[in-house]
């Protein structure tokens, strides 16, 4: 592997969460590092004009492009003038050869499912600590035997030293397009976890994904749609598992992790687990006692038959489908808005539309979803989120049925706010606020 002691100088690019923490440590490790960044925040040891060729390393933050159809421009001199390019996971495994990792990806799911094998594994005594993409960086993490951790595909396809115990991916759906350039290369991004994993849990409803790994040796496959031909499903409300021929885990008993979504989250949890060698009874109870994450479906507050729910982790139609999906039987006044993932939206919602009163769009993508759903659903016009809540509020208030405000945007949150978290906690202040 790469030895980053022995440069002489490194580059950080990208100022971000991730590429804080690398400065942080590498400092910390007496290397002589320096950072570039686009933006103009305050930026220790800033380099405005790369030289490339000064550097002996560069170390690119997740969100980078490097790929040929939209390369960031220092990537590409680095590249021309030979100097290896590392990813934040590539440092964190040239100072961690040993520890042994539990990869998390796919397209929806990834952060709760994280979070709940870190849980469950924590709860069963391993010395296990959760990071990436789910929002603690590597270099912040505490030290431990393993790691469960959140790959973003960004992460995925630029780094060179993925090495995993075990890997798996929930699903894959179109996201991220610009950056990867299309369908293909997303998936195949993904897929480089499970090319570099000794065992491999993946979806039997993925079917880019089955098409490659189902006959390979060392691979689970696990079906939400009550497929017998997969090793672990879901039927009626239960996992089942095909090995032992049995019910494994009634899923009704989950009030915290609610929808169809989630059972699928639990199963890959489930599967994982076992796989460790937990027992099932303690794997059940150790979910139970898991506090779902913030931003998803989270129910916030009711007045009276209105309940507000806060889903702004949804920043795809997938996502929001299955909020959808969960409400099926409400009235459901639907908040809609923020950068477009450019997906035609009806793909996944189709299904799940006859709950819907009316859309209630905000951000720069309104012209988008108006037009999207023009002689189908009765859209708003509401430029920002708090005038999209007080509106759907006005007339949610008037249905005497179960009645759900939901934020679940199927948008990035940057146009209007700094991250999903801060448009969901806005949510939070001003659904709190209403009189
Ligand atoms: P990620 O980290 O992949 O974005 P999260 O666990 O943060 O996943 O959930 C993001 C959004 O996707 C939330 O709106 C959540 O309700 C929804 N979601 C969670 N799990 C799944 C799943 N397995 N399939 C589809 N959508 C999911």
């Amino acid at each position: 592997m790469f030895n980053l002691d022995s440069c002489r100088k490194v580059l950080i690019v990208g100022y971000g969460v991730s590429g804080k923490s690398a400065y942080a440590f590498l400092k910390k490790r007496g290397v002589d590092v320096f950072v570039y960044d686009d933006g103009d925040g305050d930026i220790p040891d800033r380099v405005v004009d790369v030289l490339c060729q000064n550097f002996d390393a560069l170390i690119k933050s997740p969100s980078i492009p490097f790929m040929s159809h939209n390369c960031h421009l220092v990537i590409k001199e680095a590249n021309e003038a030979g100097i290896p390019v590392l990813s934040t996971f590539d440092v964190f495994r040239i100072y961690n050869p040993n520890s042994k990792i539990i990869a998390v990806t796919g397209t929806n799911g990834k952060s709760t499912t994280t979070a709940l094998i870190c849980h469950i594994m924590h709860k069963a005594g391993f010395s296990v600590e959760m990071g990436g993409n789910i929002g603690v960086p590597y270099f912040d993490m505490p030290e431990a035997e393993w790691y469960v951790l959140e790959m973003s595909s960004y992460e995925l396809a630029s780094s060179q030293y993925l090495d995993f115990e075990i890997a798996c991916i929930l699903n894959i759906e179109p996201d991220h397009l610009p950056f990867h350039g299309n369908l293909a290369n997303y998936a195949a991004a993904k897929h480089k976890a499970l090319d570099h994993a000794q065992f491999r849990f993946i979806s039997y409803e993925d079917k880019i994904t089955m098409a490659r790994y189902s006959s390979e040796e060392n691979v689970v496959t696990i079906s939400t749609e009550n497929e017998p031909n997969s090793d672990i499903y879901i039927c009626e409300n239960a996992i089942f598992n095909n090995s032992t021929n049995r019910i494994a885990v009634n899923l009704s008993v989950f009030s915290n992790l609610p929808g169809k979504h989630n059972h699928q989250n639990i199963a890959f949890a489930y599967a994982i687990c076992k796989h460790l060698g937990l027992q099932s009874r303690k794997i059940i109870n150790h979910i139970s006692s898991f506090v779902p994450l913030p931003h998803r479906l989270n129910t916030v507050r009711k007045i009276g038959n209105v309940v507000f729910v806060n889903d702004s982790k949804a920043t795809n139609p997938g996502s929001a489908a299955r909020a959808l999906a969960t409400f099926v039987g409400y009235k459901i006044y639907w908040l809609v808005g923020g950068r477009s993932k450019k997906v035609d939206p009806m793909v996944y919602i189709k299904d799940y539309m006859s709950g819907i009163q009316k859309i209630y769009l905000f951000g720069e993508s309104m012209d988008e979803f108006e037009k999207v759903f023009e002689g189908i659903k009765k859209t708003v016009r509401c430029q920002t989120m708090m005038t999209a809540i007080n509106m759907a509020y006005k007339d949610a208030r008037l249905d005497n049925v179960a009645t759900v405000v939901l934020l679940s945007p199927m948008c990035a949150s940057f146009d209007q706010f700094e991250s999903f978290e801060h448009r969901g906690n806005e949510f939070v202040k001003i659904v709190q606020g209403l009189g």
